[in-house]
């Protein structure tokens, strides 16, 4: 008997991460179903998408009802990655960051209850806040300023983390949750106001590089690939609930390190110039990734330099050829 074709919504398809999600599930036979309001994400980066007639784009925000009539009468999964990621984006409408963690994550797992679809919540390394545990590992309760300007968002994922571990104890979803470390790679984009975006971008226009404090503070970059690969795998995982799942590449370095790797790879000539750090910026983030390789025996295959070289490859083409170098 033929398999039956998998039906999957991704809210938050539009934007970096939800894109190249998209394209995986096509790839690998899915029909998908891509809930966006638009926010951050962009319409011309599913161009090539929309050609796919497995692929459905639905405009709407996932704080109000959900458009069911545009929906498939059967879902199997649905990955929950609608919400601005970089700190000015989300902190653009601190507001509407909550209410689409909140909300938006209750609306899509009360429509898993229904399909008795499998849901997976895109939470992230900030719920550890700024950490006094280093690394992290998912046992880490965090250290979050429940009243500072990234709260909308930690505090947000943090309560979406909770919602969604409420529908798993009551039986009522069956769910998956991945703490993402930070991501890079192409279809970032140029005015998104994070590290990678921003220094690649201020590099290859020979413009200052703007890093903020004295770039001491680390993080650790994953490329878009192999994140991909780790959502997919966490959403695929059979066995006892796994709880929280860290997914991000260990090797940590300072963010002053990342602008001397970005001069080498651009050949750039441009000059650091130091702007104030923002506030509860963390100091320190490496994940702790043992959970996710003894559970998924998942684990980053893409070094920085090369990362990096694909994203310098692909900004560089999107400024030489706007019209032409669209996402693809
Ligand atoms: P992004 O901003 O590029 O994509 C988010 C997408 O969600 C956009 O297309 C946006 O338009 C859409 N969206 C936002 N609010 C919405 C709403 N209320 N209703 C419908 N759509 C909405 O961000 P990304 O980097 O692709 O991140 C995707 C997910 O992964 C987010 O949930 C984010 O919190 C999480 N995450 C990302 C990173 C990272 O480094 N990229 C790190 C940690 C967590
Ligand atoms: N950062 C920087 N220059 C920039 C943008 C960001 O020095 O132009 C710093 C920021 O203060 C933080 C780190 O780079 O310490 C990562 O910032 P990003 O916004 O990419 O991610 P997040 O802070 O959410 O980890």
């Amino acid at each position: 008997m033929k398999a039956k074709t998998k039906q999957v919504l991704v809210a938050g398809g539009a934007g970096f991460l939800g894109s190249h999600l998209c394209e995986t599930l096509l790839a690998q036979g899915a029909k998908v179903w891509c809930l966006d309001n638009l926010q951050t994400g962009q319409r011309r980066t599913l161009r090539k998408l929309e050609q796919d007639p497995n692929f459905t784009f639905i405009e709407g925000d996932v704080i109000d009802p959900l458009p069911l009539r545009a929906l498939p009468r059967r879902l199997d999964e649905i990955y929950n990655l609608a919400c601005a990621a970089s700190p000015p984006q989300y902190q653009a409408d601190p507001e509407h960051t909550m209410l689409t963690s909140v909300l938006g994550t209750r609306n899509l797992l009360r429509l898993a209850e229904k399909h008795e679809a499998r849901f997976l919540l895109t939470s992230t390394s900030e719920v550890y806040g700024d950490p006094e545990v280093h690394p992290q590992a998912e046992s880490y309760r965090g250290n979050v300023n429940c009243t500072g300007p990234r709260a909308c968002y930690d505090e947000g994922k943090r309560a979406a983390e909770s919602l969604t571990f409420d529908f798993h104890r009551s039986g009522r979803a069956e769910v998956r949750v991945v703490r993402i470390f930070n991501t890079y790679g192409p279809r970032m984009r140029a005015d998104d106001g994070r590290v990678v975006s921003n220094v690649i971008t201020q590099a290859l226009e020979g413009l200052d590089i703007t890093v903020y404090g004295q770039g001491s503070q680390t993080r650790s970059f994953c490329y878009v690939d192999d994140m991909v690969d780790g959502l997919m795998r966490l959403m695929a995982y059979e066995g006892p609930q796994p709880g929280p799942v860290n997914i991000g590449n260990p090797v940590e370095l300072t963010v002053s390190e990342l602008v001397q790797q970005v001069l080498a790879i651009t050949g750039s000539r441009s000059t650091v110039v130091n702007m104030p750090l923002p506030e509860d910026d963390p100091q320190r983030r490496r994940p702790d990734i043992t959970k996710a390789q003894q559970l998924l025996g998942w684990a980053p295959r893409t070094a920085l330099a090369e990362g990096l070289r694909a994203t310098v490859a692909w900004f560089a083409a999107l400024q030489a050829e706007p019209e032409l170098a669209r996402p693809v």
